[in-house]
C-alpha cells in the first residue's frame, strides 16, 4: 500500500481501506463470505481509482451530432489548443501593455481579431452568447422598451429564453406581431409608441413554415434608424462561412447582420466559429463602450484560455485556412465518399457490422431540420441498449446512436487520431 499512499495521498488511501474493511464487515454481518486479504486489497484500489477519476473526461462522440452541446460542443483546432497550452504553463500579457510597461486591457486580444475579420469597429469578449445578450441589454435597455418579434421569443435549450434574459436585464418587452407574422407597420407603430432599442433574436433550433411573414434585417435597420434607436442582433451561431457550400441551407452570417446596418451582433465562439465556449459581440464602438464600461462586463468576463484560443481560432478565418484547420468546419466538409471509405475501414478492422446510409446534423440549436449525408457503421445487437451501456462506461466513454433496433456509429464526428482507440473499445465491448 505504499504504492498508493505516494500516488493517492495518505488520507484518500486510509479512507478506501476503512471503507473496504467497513463494507466487508457489514456484508460479512448480513451473511457473505469474508474476502481474503487480496480481495480486500483489491476493492479498496478499485475505490480509490474510481474516487480519483475525473468527473470531466474526454468522450468520443460517433453520434453524428457535430456540436453536440452535451459534448462539449465544438473541438478546437490544434493552433488553439497550443495556444491555450502556453497560456496556461506561465505568465502572460493578459492585462499588461508590453511597450508602455503599463497595465493593459485584455479585452485587445481578440478585439483586432474581430475587427480585421469583420470590419465592425469594435468587440468585446465575454463568457458566452447568453452573458453577451444579457450585458447587452443591460447596459443599453434598462428600464426601457425592447421591440421584439412575438416570433422571436425563443427557448434556446439549458433554460435560455429570450423573454427571461430580456426581463432579467430590466428591460421591458414590447413584443410585435403574432407566432408567424410580423410585418415593418408593426415595427413602426411600437417605436413610434416609445421604444429605445430593437431586438432580432435568430430562430437557432427551429423553423417556422407556411404562412409566415418577416421583414428583412436590413428593413427593420432602416425604420430603427429613422428614429434613432440601435438594432441588437442575437445571431446565436454565429457562422463565419457559409454553410450553404455544404449542401445545407444558408445560416445567417456576422457579416451579413453588420452588412444589414446592425449596430451590435451577439454570437457564440463554440457553435459555428468552432472555438471555444465564448460571447462575442461586435458592432458600433459606442454601443461596445457602453458595454464594457457596464459592471456586469467584469463579472462575466472571459479568462485567459479562453482569449488565447478563440484568438487562435479567429487567426484561422483571417488566413483562410478555416475549412481545413477548424475541426467543425472539417466535419462539415466531410464528402459522403469520405464517410463510406472511413467507415468501411472501421468494418473491415472490426469485421463484424455492415454500412448504411445515413444522415449527421450540426446540432448546438443551428440548421434545424438540415442534415449532411453520412455512412454509417451498423452494428447488429441482441441487446443494444445493453450495449451503448457498455459502449459508454468503455475508456473513453463511446455515444453512439439508437435507431431501429441497431447500434448507428458516424464517421463524421469521431476525430481521426481517435481511430484506433475507438476500434479497440468497440470491439471489447462487442466480445465482453
Ligand atoms: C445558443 C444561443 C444562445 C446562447 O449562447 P451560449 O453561447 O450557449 O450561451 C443565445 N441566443 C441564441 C439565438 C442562440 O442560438
Amino acid at each position: 500500500m505504499q504504492d498508493w499512499v505516494s500516488a493517492y495521498g495518505r488520507s484518500l488511501t486510509l479512507k478506501a481501506i476503512r471503507d473496504a474493511l467497513a463494507a466487508a464487515r457489514s456484508q460479512a454481518g448480513e451473511g457473505a463470505a469474508i474476502p481474503g486479504f487480496d480481495e480486500l486489497l483489491a476493492r479498496a484500489h478499485q475505490m480509490l481509482e474510481s474516487r480519483t477519476a475525473p468527473s470531466l473526461a474526454p468522450v468520443i462522440n460517433a453520434s453524428g451530432v457535430i456540436l453536440h452541446t452535451n459534448l462539449g460542443r465544438a473541438p478546437l483546432s490544434q493552433a488553439s489548443i497550443a495556444a491555450m497550452q502556453q497560456v496556461a504553463a506561465g505568465y502572460s500579457n493578459l492585462e499588461f501593455d508590453l511597450a508602455s510597461g503599463k497595465r493593459g486591457s485584455r479585452l485587445v486580444h481578440a478585439e483586432a481579431l474581430l475587427q480585421q475579420l469583420t470590419g465592425a469597429e469594435a468587440a468585446l469578449v465575454v463568457n458566452n452568447n447568453a452573458a453577451a445578450v444579457l450585458l447587452a441589454l443591460s447596459a443599453l435597455a434598462r428600464r426601457k422598451s425592447v421591440v421584439i418579434a412575438r416570433s422571436q421569443l425563443v427557448e434556446i435549450g439549458g433554460g435560455f429564453r429570450v423573454p427571461d434574459v430580456m426581463k432579467q436585464s430590466g428591460a421591458k418587452l414590447l413584443e410585435v406581431g403574432t407566432t408567424n407574422r410580423v410585418h415593418l407597420s408593426d415595427y413602426e407603430q411600437a417605436i413610434a409608441g416609445g421604444a429605445a432599442l430593437v431586438m432580432r433574436a435568430h430562430r437557432s433550433n427551429f423553423k417556422i413554415i407556411g404562412f409566415t411573414e418577416e421583414p428583412a434585417l436590413a428593413e427593420i435597420v432602416k425604420v430603427s434608424h429613422h428614429a434613432g434607436l440601435p438594432v441588437v442582433d442575437d445571431l446565436g451561431s454565429g457562422a463565419l462561412l457559409d454553410t450553404a457550400r455544404y449542401g445545407m441551407a444558408h445560416e445567417p452570417t456576422v457579416q451579413e447582420s453588420l452588412a444589414a446596418g446592425v449596430d451590435l451582433v451577439c454570437f457564440s465562439g463554440d457553435k459555428l466559429l468552432g472555438g471555444p465556449q465564448a460571447g462575442i459581440l461586435i458592432g458600433k464602438a459606442g454601443l461596445v463602450a457602453q458595454c464594457k464600461k457596464h459592471p456586469l462586463a467584469r463579472a462575466i468576463r472571459a479568462d485567459k484560455l479562453c482569449l488565447a484560443a478563440l484568438s487562435a481560432t479567429l487567426l484561422h478565418y483571417l488566413k483562410e485556412e478555416a475549412e481545413r484547420e477548424v475541426p467543425l468546419w472539417q466535419m462539415i466538409a466531410m464528402t459522403v465518399e469520405q464517410a463510406r471509405a472511413r467507415a468501411q475501414k472501421w468494418r473491415d478492422v472490426l469485421g463484424i457490422g455492415g454500412l448504411v446510409a445515413g444522415e449527421s446534423t450540426v446540432g448546438g440549436g443551428s440548421l434545424p431540420g438540415e442534415t449532411l449525408p453520412t455512412v454509417l457503421l451498423a452494428l447488429e445487437m441482441a441487446h443494444p441498449t445493453r450495449f451503448l451501456a457498455r459502449l459508454r462506461a468503455a475508456s473513453p466513454p463511446i455515444i453512439a446512436r439508437l435507431e431501429e433496433n441497431r447500434i448507428l456509429c458516424d464517421p463524421r464526428t469521431v476525430l481521426p487520431e481517435q481511430d484506433a482507440l475507438f476500434l479497440a473499445r468497440l470491439s471489447e465491448a462487442g466480445s465482453g
